[in-house]
């Protein structure tokens, strides 16, 4: 059932590559695994599936050791300072650093182990209440103040989108993320270390894709709903 989930994925990820003439080698695929069982991780990575996407640090802690070695996991949900010890030395990249408080402590954290720590920003692009991450007009800002830090490296920019009937509705919000990722780029605030746009989800990665995702997060579409 996974296996076939991912390759109906991943002939939908070709599809929109086509479409909008792009690489598919420059869409990585992150499984979202959060609330499934190691399993479940395995049945994916057995298909092929090394990029792991969880929300909660306390998941990873679990599932981490238990993957083989080449797994990846990405911290893709809200976290707590209290918290970022743990997680740092597990994860390729963490999506979701939403405030310069949470940077600084990733910064604290990272120096004390002398490591460098890739990180996208996440952007409230649609400025809903219920979301996390910096609004667009913050977000420039945010990255001057984050690139400081020497142990950590910004990789890009990440958002939730809207939870839409029809992803058509979050086409905008997606170019308005890619306009601002570009703009950020071409002024070299980002000193070049910038390569990552993180948009996209089961109900929506397709339109993403068209508007220039380089890596989309997908749940739903291969574990099945939770
Ligand atoms: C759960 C989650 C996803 C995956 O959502 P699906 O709709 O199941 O594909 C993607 N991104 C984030 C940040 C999530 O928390």
């Amino acid at each position: 059932m996974i296996s076939e989930n991912l390759d109906e994925i991943r002939s939908r990820i070709e599809a929109a590559c086509a479409r909008s003439g792009r690489n598919t080698d420059d869409v990585t695929l992150i499984a979202v695994s959060k609330t499934k069982p190691v399993g479940m991780l395995m049945e994916a990575y057995e298909a092929g599936a090394r990029d792991f996407g969880e929300n909660k640090v306390q998941e990873i802690a679990e599932k981490y050791p238990r993957l083989p070695a080449d797994a990846r996991f990405h911290m893709i949900g809200h976290l707590q300072t209290n918290k970022v010890a743990q997680v740092i030395d597990k994860v390729l990249l963490i999506h979701s650093v939403d405030t310069i408080h949470l940077a600084e402590r990733i910064e604290k954290e990272a120096a004390k182990r002398g490591q460098v720590v890739d990180v996208l920003l996440e952007v409230n692009v649609a400025k809903e209440e219920s979301k996390f991450g910096f609004y667009p007009e913050e977000t420039e800002e945010a990255v001057e103040k984050v690139r400081i830090f020497p142990h950590i490296r910004i990789k890009g920019l990440m958002t939730i989108a809207p939870n839409v009937e029809v992803a058509e509705e979050n086409r905008n919000y997606f170019k308005k993320l890619y306009q601002l990722y570009v703009d950020i780029k071409s002024k070299n605030i980002d000193n070049g270390s910038m390569s990552v746009l993180s948009m996209g989800m089961t109900g929506d990665f397709e339109v993403a894709i068209e508007e220039g995702a380089t890596m989309i997060r997908v749940g739903t579409g291969i574990f099945g709903s939770r």
